[in-house]
C-alpha cells in the first residue's frame, strides 16, 4: 500500500486511463471574480491579468453537482440579473491538474473553444481523454467565467488504485 491508498484520482470512465493526479476532496470554494488589468500591460498580458484567479487550489477537487445559491449570489450569476450562463456542474479542479487532457479537435464545430481572453466553456466539454478521445471535462478560462476545469460526472470515475 502506498501513501496514496486513501486519496483518489480521476480516470476516464471509458478507457480507465488516469486523467488527473491524486487529489484530496475539499469543500467547494466560493467563485472568484474577474480582475481589472493594469493599463500598462500589453494586450496579451492584459488577457491573462483579466482572467479570475482559480478558485480551486492545486492537489484538490470539490463537488459542484447542484448550484448553491448562497455561494453564487455574490457574483450575480443566478437569478433575473444573471449576465452569463452558469458554470457546468461536476467535479471542480485547478486548471493545472488537467494537464494530461487534450483540447479536443474532433468535433466539427469550433464553438467549444470560443472566448475572448480564453475558452468560455459555455458550449460544452472542450477537453478530451488523451487515450480514447472521449470528452471528459470543460475548461473555463475567459475573463468573465471561472478559471477552472470541470470534470463531467458521466465521463470520469474516481479510482483509489495507484497502479
Ligand atoms: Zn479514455
Amino acid at each position: 500500500m502506498s501513501d496514496n491508498a486513501n486519496v483518489p484520482r480521476f480516470v476516464c470512465d471509458r478507457c480507465r486511463i488516469p486523467v488527473t493526479g491524486f487529489l484530496v476532496r475539499v469543500p467547494l470554494p466560493a467563485p472568484t471574480l474577474s480582475r481589472v488589468p493594469p493599463l500598462e500591460l500589453d494586450l496579451a498580458a492584459r488577457a491573462d491579468a483579466r482572467r479570475p484567479l482559480p478558485r480551486m487550489p492545486r492537489g484538490a477537487y470539490a463537488h459542484e453537482l447542484r448550484y448553491d445559491r448562497d455561494l453564487l449570489r455574490d457574483i450575480a450569476i443566478l437569478g433575473p440579473d444573471a449576465e452569463y450562463p452558469l458554470p457546468p456542474l461536476g467535479f471542480k479542479i485547478h486548471p493545472d491538474e488537467a494537464s494530461a487532457l487534450v483540447t479536443h479537435t474532433h468535433r466539427d464545430d469550433w464553438a467549444c473553444c470560443l472566448g475572448c481572453c480564453g475558452p468560455s466553456g459555455h458550449n460544452g466539454p472542450n477537453l478530451a481523454c488523451p487515450a480514447c478521445g472521449t470528452e471528459v471535462a470543460t475548461l473555463e478560462a475567459d475573463c468573465y467565467t471561472q478559471n477552472e476545469v470541470t470534470l463531467s460526472p458521466a465521463a470520469v470515475a474516481l479510482s483509489f488504485l495507484d497502479d
